[in-house]
């Protein structure tokens, strides 16, 4: 019998709850759990879990939980001025091993539905990557997998060719066009070419019938060109079906940057039901994430998505008055302290 955070600190485990509680890890290796109701954390079934050397233990998939996330790296190749996360994070010496995400990925539940693969830039894995992934499909057999990539690795029409065999599987990557001009998008995404090598990445995905999203992060820098950006994607990449619109999260680089780049909700509404419109009319699929609900008018709540994890989300005070509120993704917890917007309670 041990304690949680007296578990083995060289692996991973997750908990498995039957008329005892039992932490097992990859290898099989059982435990019996006694339990500490001085700890703060109480272990539930499917948790998975790492205990750090202090002693502390890290819920890193809780198991109530029908989705899953894959963290591979903190780093990334590009440097986007409206990046949630700060150039430190970005450049901080990345300790994740692919043996480490395999072992975590081993120990995640294989009834799951869904899976995000992100980062940092995933491809920065380089060909363990795709090994990964093949492991997640194993594992969780009827989840769909999406990667978040910025795409650029995947111009090396090579390393394209190493999810050629996930086409026709659950597995899907979103890729950010920031503009319909590569100076703005280089500009944007903080890196000379990269507007090129996304390109280039995205048509050799799609020669391997691997399925495609692309996201558009609203900005002060591109919000009264979205409807040039949906045009280009349309006659760019006619096999594309659906485009993400994002709200920013103030955090990072967009903190740092927000002068440049935050610009209020109210403003952005023309142009993002306009775009809604084009949408349609080159028949591609848009849904609008990381905003609040009653920022549109209701004729465009279809393509609306409630988005933003549990752990982000605010709401006003008013909010509480609101019958949409489940329906609604509110407002990141950084953008709720910066934006003036007044909801509109419905
Ligand atoms: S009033 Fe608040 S809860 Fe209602 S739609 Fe607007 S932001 Fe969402």
């Amino acid at each position: 019998m041990s304690k949680v955070s007296e578990l083995p600190k060289e692996c991973l485990w997750r908990i498995e709850k039957e008329e005892n509680t039992y932490a097992v890890n990859a290898m099989c290796q059982r435990i019996q759990l006694e339990s500490d109701g001085e700890s703060e954390f109480q272990p539930g079934h499917g948790d998975v879990l790492e205990v750090t050397n202090n002693g502390k233990v890290i819920c890193l998939h809780a198991g109530a939980s029908s989705s899953a996330l894959i963290f591979v790296t903190n780093q990334c190749n590009s440097n986007c001025i409206m990046c949630p996360d700060s150039v430190k994070q970005r450049t901080r010496q990345n300790t994740i091993t692919i043996e480490y995400l395999l072992e975590y990925v081993s120990l995640l539940p294989t009834d799951l539905t869904h899976i995000d693969i992100t980062g940092g830039e995933p491809t920065l894995l380089k060909e363990n990557l795709p090994v990964l992934i093949e492991k997640a499909l194993d594992q969780a057999g009827k989840a769909e997998i999406l990667m978040l990539s910025n795409g650029r690795s995947f111009a090396v029409r090579k390393y394209s060719q190493l999810f050629y065999p996930f086409a026709d599987r659950k597995f899907k990557i979103e890729i950010p066009i920031h503009s319909a001009s590569g100076e703005k998008h280089d500009f944007i995404a903080g890196c000379q070419n990269s507007f090129i090598q996304t390109i280039a990445g995205i048509h050799n995905l799609l020669d391997g019938g691997v399925e495609i999203g692309i996201r558009i992060v609203v900005s002060k820098l591109n919000y009264t060109e979205l409807n040039s950006i949906v045009d280009f994607i349309h006659y760019e990449f006619p096999d594309i079906k659906y485009i993400n619109l994002m709200g920013m999260e103030v955090m990072g680089n967009a903190w740092k940057n927000r002068e440049m780049v935050w610009e209020e909700l109210e403003n952005l509404k023309p142009y993002l039901q306009g775009v809604l419109v084009r949408c349609f009319k080159w028949g591609i699929e848009p849904r609008l994430y990381n905003f609040p609900l009653c920022l549109f008018d209701q004729k465009y709540w279809y393509n609306y998505r409630k988005s933003i994890s549990d752990y982000k989300i605010r709401y006003f005070e008013d909010c509480e008055k609101c019958r949409e509120r489940e329906q609604c993704g509110g407002f990141f917890a950084s953008t709720f302290h910066h934006t003036k917007y007044k909801v509109r309670v419905q």
